[in-house]
């Protein structure tokens, strides 16, 4: 009988660590986490639940340390499969709480074009790898979005950085970082790192103004409000973050002009192959609920899945994760190995590529949710059976980084030269 593991996941591009990763995390979360997922849906505010849990799986598990290099207490985890196993991560937290999956992958998310072969900044790892890859829990925050517009932060082929607010004036030896994030994944009292997307010159189209910078969230000009309520993903947490005249060593830009943008950019494509997992993973747990629901009901005197209408869309459901999972995998595989393919992960080219991956996989798990829904009817409706969660967590999924019209508009301007949008 098949199940959530004969949906496609290439066995010749998945290392021993990745499956033993993988492993490890899908027990994790089935013995520690399902038991108190209805509870941690309502710990949205407090988080008294969702930080402990935080801990074991990026302390204790060492997501956190996977992929910091080994002199600064890393597990120095393969660089060719950096993307894989980030992936299998996603998933399998996904297929039981989307929202905690982003909250534990974003932790290091921000720091990518730092943390990874070959534009490791050694300095900058030195001084923050030990504190997330130590004993007690320390949780990275990248924060991108502002009140006005996320998405044309985001739209650098356009905008090209033009509308961010968030500013770094050099005083010095040192950075003064003043602006207003909003929305990033991890803040509120989560957060001990920023990486901080803002611009040395405001107002300015040239792409060397682009900076991120690591802001530690104890400094004085800091603060952050109250966790916002949303439909889903309650184990994330969400807030405004403030920083008013806050000074940082200027060593603390992460690579310099030019090459902060550059490498930005395979921060976003992760982000997009990334979605693509949260999202098959969701759907791999909707595919495991409702396989189980439409055995054991009996409708019209037969299992409710041997009713041609119903077999119909189970088989939708199947496609989907199907289609989803393929088209990841090759850019998963795209992602890890560019001596192959022949374009990095951070060319403005695949990044836009990317995009339509996070577009399908968005409408993908959506559908997905709904049609279980359509199975269950009331019954999916209801909180005790599962599907509702997914359906309120997966909306997001589509949404984040720039909206659906940006990774659109942005997929086209790559597949079709767009040069006025
Ligand atoms: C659970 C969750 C987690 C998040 N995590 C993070 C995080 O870690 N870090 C972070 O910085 N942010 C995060 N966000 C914020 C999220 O990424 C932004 O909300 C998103 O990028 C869109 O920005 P916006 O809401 O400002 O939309 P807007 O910029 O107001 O865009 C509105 C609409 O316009 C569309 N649009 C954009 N450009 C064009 C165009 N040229 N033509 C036509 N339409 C266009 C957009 O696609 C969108 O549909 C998170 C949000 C949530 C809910």
């Amino acid at each position: 009988m098949p199940t959530i593991d004969d949906f496609i996941r290439p066995k010749e591009w998945t290392s021993d660590v990745v499956l033993q990763t993988g492993q490890a995390v899908r027990k994790w979360a089935e013995k520690r986490y399902r038991p108190i997922l209805e509870q941690v849906d309502e710990d949205w505010k407090e988080h008294k639940l969702i930080e402990p849990l935080l801990k074991e799986v990026l302390v204790d598990l060492g997501l956190n340390a996977a992929f910091f290099p080994a002199e600064v207490g890393g597990n120095d985890m393969p660089q060719d499969q950096v993307m894989a196993l980030t992936s299998v991560v996603c998933e399998e937290l996904s297929r039981v709480d989307a929202g905690f999956a982003t909250a534990a992958i974003c932790s290091t998310w921000g720091l990518v074009p730092i943390m990874l072969e070959p534009h490791r900044n050694m300095e900058l790892l030195k001084e923050f790898g030990p504190k997330f890859c130590g004993k007690e829990l320390y949780v990275g925050c990248h924060a991108i979005t502002e009140p006005a517009s996320g998405a044309d932060v985001e739209n650098l082929g356009v905008m090209k950085g033009k509308t961010i607010q968030t500013t770094a004036t050099l005083d010095g030896d040192e950075w003064v970082i003043n602006g207003h994030k909003i929305w990033p994944t991890n803040s509120g009292k989560v957060g001990d790192l920023y990486s901080v997307v803002c611009t040395t010159q405001k107002g300015s189209t040239d792409l060397n103004d682009f900076a991120v910078i690591l802001v530690p969230a104890d400094l004085e000009g800091v603060s952050v409000g109250s966790p916002y309520q949303k439909a889903g993903m309650a184990a994330d947490i969400n807030t405004d973050v403030w920083f008013d005249n806050v000074r940082v060593p200027k060593r603390y830009r992460m690579h310099g002009p030019g090459d902060d943008v550059k490498y930005w950019r395979r921060t976003v494509s992760m982000g997009q192959i990334g979605a693509a997992a949260f999202s098959v993973g969701v759907m791999k747990g909707v595919y495991e609920i409702i396989k189980r629901w439409t055995t054991e009901r009996v409708i019209a005197g037969k299992p409710l899945k041997e009713h041609s209408i119903c077999a119909d869309m189970l088989s939708e459901v199947a496609m989907l994760i199907e289609s989803t999972s393929a088209w990841m995998w090759t850019y998963i595989r795209e992602w890890d190995h560019p001596e192959i393919y022949g374009k990095e992960p951070w060319d403005e080219d695949f990044t836009l590529k990317t995009r339509g991956l996070a577009v399908h996989a968005g409408i993908a798990v959506e559908q997905a949710c709904s049609r279980a829904m359509d199975f269950m009817s009331s019954y999916g409706y209801a909180r005790e059976f599962g599907i509702e969660k997914h359906w309120r967590d997966c909306k997001i999924i589509g949404l984040w980084m720039g909206g659906r019209a940006l990774k659109t508009l942005e997929n086209a301007r790559y597949w079709y030269d767009l040069e006025t949008l």
